[in-house]
């Protein structure tokens, strides 16, 4: 596996070795990523992955500084995926002088997530944009975890005409249902054993518990939820008579640890 820093030698390296799939990650590698990798592999015939913990996309008060990075143990694991390319970037490499060309994301990116993290789809929008013109992929893998997110890069590379396909994969869960996450790490072994709640009541909202419900069940066993709302799969717009394509979406903070999760329905 071939690892590059800089943004000529990747673009040298990518032109070597032919159209690409490109997997974006901010690190902290686990099977939900990995998955990724290998739907890569079935969209082109090499496959890149980036490592960049996006400061555009966190916060004042979130978690950019104490983010699990792993550099070593990521690069051994895309290395036993066969991965062709990493591209690690340093922060002043990509960002060499203050990023004030931002991607205004439409109101979406306001609801659900954005409500309680007011600029994180246009940190998220920005870099993925920027990464896009990096290594200029033929196609991208998203998670279906983070389901606003690929809602909303399917929307951007739509209105720009980025000629980049976006792949969605499923997410990848713990045996008791969690879904996996660099930031479960965080989570005391109490607060381990009570994580895969959220899942429990998105499945719950998916058979038709009321989302208040949900949220009082979580807030009764001592969780802070931001919010459980059940939309639209295709664009996360309020479901209307007859739409059957839904997604139960939620967010909760479990003691300092905030987790998102989604049930498809
Ligand atoms: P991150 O490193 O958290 O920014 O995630 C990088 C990519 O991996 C995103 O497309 C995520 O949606 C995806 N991802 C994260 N967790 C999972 C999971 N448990 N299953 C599938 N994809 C995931």
């Amino acid at each position: 596996m071939q690892i590059v820093h800089d943004i000529g030698e990747l673009r040298r390296a990518v032109r070597a070795i032919g159209p690409v799939a490109f997997v974006p990650t901010m690190g902290n590698l686990h099977d939900g990523h990995l998955s990724l990798v290998r739907l890569a592999r079935s969209e082109a015939r090499a496959v890149v992955v980036s490592i960049f913990v996006n400061r555009l996309q966190f916060l004042a008060g979130e978690d950019f500084e104490r983010y699990p990075r792993t550099m070593e143990r990521d690069r051994g694991m895309l290395e036993a995926e066969g991965v062709e390319l990493l591209f690690a970037p340093d922060e002043r490499l990509l960002y060499p002088a203050p990023q004030t060309y931002i991607v205004r994301p439409p109101p979406l990116g306001a609801e659900l997530e954005g409500r309680f993290r007011p600029g994180f789809f246009e940190g998220v929008s920005t870099v993925v944009l920027k990464l896009f013109n990096c290594v200029q992929p033929s196609a991208a893998v998203f998670g279906k975890k983070d389901y606003q997110q690929l809602v909303i890069v399917r929307g951007m590379v739509g209105q720009f005409d980025i000629p980049v396909a976006i792949v969605a994969g499923e997410t990848i869960r713990e045996a008791d249902g969690l879904a996996m996450s660099s930031r479960n790490g965080y989570l005391s072994a109490p607060e381990r054993a009570e994580a895969p709640r959220l899942h429990r009541v998105l499945s719950a909202v998916s058979r038709g518990l009321p989302p208040a419900e949900g949220l009082r069940e979580l807030a009764q066993a001592g969780w802070r939820p931001d919010y459980i709302e059940v939309r639209r799969r295709h664009d996360l717009e309020l479901p209307r008579a007859g739409d059957t394509q839904l997604v139960a979406l939620g967010a909760a903070r479990l003691g300092g640890t905030r987790l998102i999760d989604n049930v498809e329905f």
